[in-house]
C-alpha cells in the first residue's frame, strides 16, 4: 500500500484529476482510479462519483441535483477541471476531509 505522505505528496504535486461524464441517472459500477466521474442526463447533472483520495477503496458518491440534501455544486475550469463545493466530509469509516480544487484533493487535516 502506497504511504499516506507519498500519496499526499502526489495529490499536491501530482497531475490534477480529470472529470469523465457519463450518461443517465448513476455511476458505473467501477470508478477511473483518480479521476472524477458525473453522471449526467440530457442537461441535468446527477451525481458526482469518485474513488476515496485516502485509498481506502470507498467510493464516494455526492448528489448534485437541486433537491438533494446534502447537495454538492460542480464547477469545471476551462481545461475542464473540476471543483467541488463544500468539502467531501466522511462521517464514518476513514472520516477524510477534503477540498476538490481544480482538480486538485487538499486534505483538511
Ligand atoms: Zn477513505
Amino acid at each position: 500500500m502506497t504511504p499516506r505522505w507519498l500519496r499526499r505528496a502526489f495529490d499536491r504535486y501530482g497531475p490534477r484529476r480529470g472529470l469523465e461524464i457519463v450518461e443517465g441517472d448513476s455511476l458505473p459500477a467501477r470508478l477511473p482510479r483518480r479521476d472524477l466521474v458525473l453522471a449526467r442526463e440530457g442537461d441535468e447533472d446527477w451525481c458526482v462519483g469518485m474513488r476515496c483520495p485516502c485509498g481506502c477503496g470507498r467510493t464516494i458518491e455526492l448528489l448534485l441535483v437541486r433537491e438533494a440534501k446534502p447537495r454538492w455544486d460542480l464547477l469545471t475550469d476551462p481545461s475542464g477541471r473540476p471543483t467541488l463545493k463544500p468539502s467531501v466530509w466522511l462521517r464514518t469509516g476513514c472520516r477524510s476531509h477534503f477540498w476538490l480544487r481544480r482538480g486538485r484533493v487538499e486534505w483538511c487535516d
